[in-house]
């Protein structure tokens, strides 16, 4: 099992190191002005977010043909008619990424590659998660994960923005977060260089705890996470990051909570927002479920339909927090 699930890791840090290479290309040579893309509920797609998905599912697809596979894109918006010349563009910048010639039928294969969605093992896929954060050349991720029937099992997390040791800010960029169930939670540069284990830091004094948030409010509910903050005394801030790279600053002690309340009754997070990072804090020494203390189901499909919101913590603060949210929640506003 350990071998199998290091054989997971290995292919998922392999593809999410040459997807990051192309994201970080594609950041490098747009300037993203006009309008990008925009797929149904307004949310922005790049050329990235597409050839960053063909690369991972090409490497994927061939390793593991059989596994189900949960991702965000899809080749019919890539090649849908408003989209002009943009598969042609997303096809050139796969094949320099692999150093081979790889046409547009090629990558559209490869996005909508099906898997066997009744495979026991499913790989959650977020080519960009965070996209509106790479457009701001703020922080993203490439998410990969592997659920195990209903439990994350491996799980990798391509940070390119993310400074590789929190205490120089302004340093080297570029972080890798790896885990896989049992064997602990790891980050190495990106870029290449020895990997250390890291860990959550258990912050027993209230004072001292910092909260992750969304930089989008609209993903959210802010007002709630103030609400916590003044509930329980947490005293270390709000830290406000984009996607997934969350869990890996929380993994390696740069914050304690990561609360994610549905930013509307009717929202559903999405499997592949979750599952690489849920796995990577919880082999930190961390603890996730949702907002009402229930376990996260990754069994529903592509998305939490059973969970309300998502909270990770390190383990002793997990009930506090539960229960501050019942009581502001059950209070008349
Ligand atoms: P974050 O940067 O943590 O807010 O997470 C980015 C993710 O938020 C994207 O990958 C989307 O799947 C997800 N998202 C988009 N719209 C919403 C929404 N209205 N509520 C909650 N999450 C959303
Ligand atoms: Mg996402």
């Amino acid at each position: 099992m350990r071998d199998l699930l290091a054989s997971f890791v290995a292919a998922a840090e392999r593809a999410a190191c040459r997807a990051a290479t192309v994201c970080q290309q594609v950041q490098r040579e747009s300037d993203f002005t006009g309008t990008p893309q925009s797929k149904a509920g307004g949310e922005p797609v790049t050329v990235a977010d597409y050839a960053s998905q063909a690369i991972i599912l090409r490497e994927i697809g061939a390793e593991f043909p059989n596994h189900g596979i949960l991702a965000e894109e899809n080749a019919a918006h890539l090649n849908a008619p408003e989209n002009r010349g943009v598969p042609e563009r997303v096809a050139a910048l796969v094949g320099a990424a692999l150093g081979e010639r790889a046409s547009v039928a090629d990558v559209s294969r490869w996005i909508d590659h099906p898997g066997d969605p009744a495979e026991r093992y499913r790989w959650a896929i977020d080519p960009i998660d965070g996209t509106k954060g790479f457009l701001r050349r703020e922080q993203y991720a490439i998410a990969i994960g592997v659920l195990d029937g209903g439990e994350p099992c491996a799980g990798v997390l391509a940070c390119p923005n993310l400074p590789v040791d929190p205490a120089d800010p302004n340093g080297p960029r570029g972080v890798l977060f790896s885990a896989a169930r049992g064997a602990g939670a790891f980050q190495r540069p990106l870029a290449g260089g020895p990997s250390r284990r890291i860990a959550v830091r258990a912050s027993a004094d209230p004072a001292g705890v910092r909260v992750l948030g969304s930089v989008e409010a609209s993903h959210g509910d802010p007002r709630l996470i103030d609400l916590l903050v003044r509930e329980l005394g947490l005293g270390g801030g709000v830290v406000r990051v984009d996607s997934q790279v969350k869990y890996g600053v929380l993994a390696r002690g740069g914050a304690e909570v990561y609360l994610r309340p549905r930013s509307s009754p009717t929202w559903r997070d999405l499997v592949w927002d979750h599952a690489a990072g849920v796995l990577i804090a919880l082999e930190a020494g961390g603890r996730a479920s949702d907002m009402d203390g229930a376990p996260l189901d990754f069994r529903a499909g592509r998305k939490l339909e059973h969970n309300r919101g998502v909270l990770c913590t390190h383990g002793p603060l997990h009930p506090l927090i539960v229960d501050a949210l019942r009581r502001i929640e059950s209070a008349p506003r």
